[in-house]
């Protein structure tokens, strides 16, 4: 019998599991899309700047995971998927820039000497003094602000662990959790290793024989190359600039209120996959599965803007050591010489980075980014000021004062979930909850991961979950 299935948001997460049920449930199935903006993709999104796709939301993926590389091969793309060149990643902390040590777990170092460059002899003694200490026993879940302070001192948090951590989550240190942030360093604790700097050692990757492998990628034309391909791939109806407003059990199916308040529309349907964020999602959930939608309102958002530059062509972008840098973290706190605080946290040199990424007159591009979780004063200035800002702080932290050819400021509200203390308890409820009920899954950055590759993962989990209780619906 032909199934109709709904899915709820229309990111890379929903476009995933959209995908996934076409080709479970077959040509006859029919699956509905809808989605409130009037764009798909999410916080995946592609501008032209300087006559060239350049994406301002997510730029790239870890490589290292499968999902996105398997998707890019099953939908004839894996062509255009590029990688960085072997330029150096920097960090401005302590009011230097250095490069970014190698040989560290999100910023952990597995030995003091390593980080030796960005952090003081009173910071390096510090990491050194762990040795002296009782090993630790993690327990539960532990914030990696409030372990790494106690254990290893606050630079190596300030100035290394949370401007990574920032680039991942624009989180705060001190608020965000250990096992669903640096999992591999909790499981090496888990595992007995005791000390942090033995912890990290044992998380580092260990080197495969042969050539190393890339640790990123990005789609040559951005990530539209990929959102396009799956659209057709997925082929199914899409519902453009629809919020859903409410979720209704009706006997065996779903009933979805779509559109505005006064004049919504209904869709009945089989089953739904929700792929929104976590506020959207815990509106949804509060009438058929309450549980859920209490533990997802504890997920908290961070904000931020990116703003995207082409610069003139032939503008030098920073070197370090002789090497191009492909990017500036910039540690909370950071202040240019004249003692004005730093409104970006960090820039990605993304013409040095990736080096196919130049403007169609050959324009230099990079992106400077704004917004860490709980700090949003900066992001109320209007668009002037936010490029004013970001172009003084790369006047300071580069020398490069040139006037931009072409620049794009892009608001992200709400664009990150906080994974706190806890976090993966949290998922393990709200997914049990949502198992409970047959015919709806979950999708999407609040769950496994907010990085691309585990948005795939989930929405195509939840895909084969869907799948399941329609073939099964005994289960
Ligand atoms: C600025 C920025 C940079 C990033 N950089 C990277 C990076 O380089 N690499 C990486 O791997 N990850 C990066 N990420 C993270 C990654 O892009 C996201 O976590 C991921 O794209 C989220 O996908 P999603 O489908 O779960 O959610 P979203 O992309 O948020 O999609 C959810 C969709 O649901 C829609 N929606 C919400 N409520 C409703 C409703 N009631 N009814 C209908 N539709 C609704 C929304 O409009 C949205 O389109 C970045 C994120 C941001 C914000």
């Amino acid at each position: 019998m032909a199934r109709r299935v709904a899915v709820v948001g229309g990111g890379v997460a929903g476009l995933a599991a959209a995908h996934r049920l076409r080709r479970e449930l077959g040509a006859e199935a029919e699956v509905v899309l809808v989605e409130q903006a009037c764009r798909l993709g999410g916080k995946l999104r592609t501008v032209e700047l300087a006559g060239r796709p350049f994406d301002l939301g997510a730029e790239a993926f870890l490589a290292r995971r499968p999902e996105v590389l398997d998707l890019a091969e099953e939908l004839g793309v894996r062509s255009e998927v590029v990688h960085p060149a072997g330029a150096a990643a920097t960090v401005r902390a302590g009011g230097r820039t250095q490069r970014l040590p190698g040989g560290t777990v999100m910023g952990v170092p597995a030995e003091a000497g390593s980080v030796a460059g960005v952090l003081s002899d009173a910071g390096i003694a510090a990491v050194r003094a762990e040795a002296e200490m009782p090993p630790i026993e993690l327990g539960a879940d532990i914030s990696v602000g409030d372990l790494l302070r106690a254990r290893v001192g606050d630079e190596v948090v300030d100035r290394l662990v949370e401007p990574l951590l920032g680039g991942v989550y624009a989180g705060d240190a001190n608020r965000l959790g250990l096992r669903a942030t640096v999992p591999a360093l909790a499981k090496a604790l888990d595992d007995g290793a005791g000390w942090i700097t033995t912890a990290a050692r044992a998380a580092l990757p260990t080197p495969k024989p042969g050539a190393p492998q890339p640790v990123f990628g990005a789609f040559r034309n951005g990530y539209r190359e990929l959102l396009d391909r799956l659209l057709v791939a997925a082929d199914v109806e899409v519902r453009l600039g629809l919020p859903v407003r409410a979720l209704v059990r009706t006997g065996e199916g779903w009933r979805l209120e779509i559109g505005s308040a006064p004049a919504p529309e209904h869709l009945d349907v089989d089953a739904v996959v929700l792929a929104v964020p976590a506020p959207a999602a815990r509106k949804l959930l509060q009438g058929p599965v309450p549980a859920a939608a209490a533990k997802l309102a504890e997920v908290e958002l961070a904000s931020m803007v990116v703003v995207g530059l082409a610069l003139p062509p032939g503008t030098q972008l920073p070197e370090h050591d002789g090497t191009p840098a492909s990017g500036a973290l910039i540690a909370r706190g950071e202040r240019h010489s004249g003692g004005t605080p730093f409104t970006a946290k960090a820039f990605t040199f993304s013409s040095n980075k990736w080096p196919h990424l130049r403007g169609s007159g050959g324009e230099v591009l990079l992106r400077g980014s704004v917004g860490r979780f709980g700090e949003t004063e900066d992001l109320r200035l209007d668009d002037e000021e936010l490029l004013r800002r970001v172009r003084a702080d790369l006047a300071e932290l580069t020398g490069i004062t040139a006037e931009p050819v072409e620049s794009a400021v892009l608001r992200w509200g709400g664009g990150l979930p906080q994974y706190g203390v806890g976090h993966l308890d949290l998922v393990a409820d709200v997914e049990r909850e949502v198992a409970g009920v047959p015919g709806l899954a979950i999708a999407g950055a609040a769950l496994h991961g907010v990085g691309v590759p585990a948005c795939v993962a989930t929405g195509e989990a939840a895909a084969t979950s869907i799948t399941r209780d329609l073939v099964q619906p005994e289960r």
